[in-house]
């Protein structure tokens, strides 16, 4: 089973010039084998980025573009590692695009890295580094200081080192024995989670979750430092002779002020605390619930969809519903806890989790609602998550016992890991199986 570890450096300036470089360079030949790989598309071939490797190769410290203006290739002074992984980047993004494109699914054609906009960062493969306690060796530049050692033991795989703001971060993938990979639940509910608006979790326990504080401080703050940042992009523009909120032509450079670098140098950094809040929120309260459940019963929200909508984009983007779907989905392995998918189409909103009688006139700021068959009074996302509960008993359960988490204790392979069932909606409430055990149970409950 493979882990991750990020850990952040703490790199000196000639590290980070030569980070910098890295990354530029891997940005630099993924655009040049795109370019090339789109040419063959054109042509109506199969792009090979494997074979435009050794093309590559063959020209890297010949060819003048990849010259300096004193003739030398200054493609010697990065690490191949940096310049070879596009290549398999890339092959890998053009075999999900016509994967998709088979499936029928919406493919995207892989894109040129625009720096500024793109992620920065390169791979360093594991036989051209080595860790010793809180130091990385990294080719070229010898040793960096990490702030920690690396958790996992086992085989390491490889490393990618990325920026996010002005902080730069490595990310260990190592290969980890089973019992380290699996880890021991504390309790083993069965529970619905409905994310909603509002409260960003609402478990069918009764319990609700709300955002960080700290998010919403941030996010005004956010608001203020984009100002400024667009007026001084305003006033350069000005400068430039362009017209107030003029669109400019492609290519045009205007000059970078100092005060505009700053300027955009603290507001990625607020856009990285930012994502800090968000990625430690939604990771405690992922880990929680697959450590405390061995059933989870999760929508599958349409998020791409839902970001449409502008006025459910902003509070949306800003819990991070993708994340937490995709963290529940990784830990759910980790923890033996079987997570189910229901389908987009289950009305968990408008179902009366005591009869099933549904609600066809809920509308979206109904917060609660009285059902017409049997008088119960509902809050609207509470409702929603036992009926999203109710899905997790239609697929067989494991049996709740301390060893069933996986197994990690008992050394022995899990029955049932983080199986991630989509669950079908076939239209009526009453025929869903299990139904009779659940409504005994639902009854019991209220
Ligand atoms: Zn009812």
């Amino acid at each position: 089973m493979q882990l991750t570890h990020k850990i952040a450096l703490c790199p000196t300036p000639e590290q980070v010039d030569y980070f910098k470089r890295a990354c530029g360079t891997a940005r630099r030949v993924w655009n040049w084998a795109l370019s090339e790989c789109n040419r063959q598309y054109a042509a109506g071939d199969r792009p090979n980025a494997m074979a435009l490797k050794k093309q590559f190769n063959a020209i890297k410290y010949t060819d003048p573009q990849w010259l300096d203006e004193n003739g030398r290739p200054w493609l010697r002074d990065i690490h191949r590692d940096a310049h070879a992984q596009p290549f398999a980047h890339l092959a890998k993004a053009w075999e999900r695009f016509f994967a998709d494109l088979k499936k029928g699914k919406e493919a995207h054609k892989p894109r040129f890295k625009k720096k500024g906009r793109c992620r920065d960062s390169f791979y360093v493969a594991n036989d051209k580094f080595t860790l010793n306690g809180k130091t990385i060796r990294l080719p070229k530049i010898g040793e960096v200081a990490m702030t920690e050692e690396l958790r996992f033991a086992g085989k390491i795989l490889g490393a990618t080192v990325s920026r996010t703001a002005d902080r730069w971060f490595v990310a260990i993938q190592v290969e980890v024995p089973d019992a380290q990979f699996y880890r021991r639940r504390t309790s083993h509910g069965v529970n619905g989670v409905d994310l909603g608006i509002k409260a960003v979790a609402t478990i069918s326990s009764g319990e609700v979750i709300e955002a960080p504080k700290p998010l919403k401080a941030a996010l005004r703050r956010l608001k203020i430092r984009s100002r400024r940042l667009s007026r001084k992009l305003e006033a350069a523009k000005k400068a430039a002779g362009f017209e107030r909120r003029a669109r400019l032509p492609e290519g045009t450079r205007l000059p970078v002020s100092n005060n505009r670098r700053k300027s955009a140098a603290a507001l990625a950094r607020l856009h990285a605390r930012i994502a800090n809040i968000r990625a430690d929120f939604t990771h405690k309260l992922t880990t929680r619930l697959c450590r405390e459940n061995q059933a989870l019963v999760i929508e599958d929200l349409n998020v791409k969809g839902m970001l449409q909508n502008e006025k459910l984009a902003r509070a949306i983007s800003d819990v991070g519903f993708g994340m937490l779907r995709s963290q529940l989905e990784y830990k759910a392995r980790r923890y033996g806890t079987q997570l189910t998918i229901a389908d987009r189409r289950y009305p968990s909103s408008r179902l009366c989790s005591i009869c099933g009688w549904k609600n066809e006139a809920l509308t979206l700021s109904d917060r609660t609602w009285v059902c017409a068959q049997c008088g119960e009074r509902h809050d609207r996302d509470l409702n929603a998550a036992l009926n999203l509960k109710r899905l997790a008993t239609v697929t067989a359960l494991p049996v709740a016992s301390p060893t069933s988490n996986g197994g990690a204790a008992a050394g022995m392979a899990p029955a049932v890991v983080g199986k991630v069932t989509p669950v079908r909606y076939d239209g009526g409430h009453q025929d869903t199986s299990g139904q009779e055990e659940n409504r005994a149970h639902f009854c019991a409950h209220s």
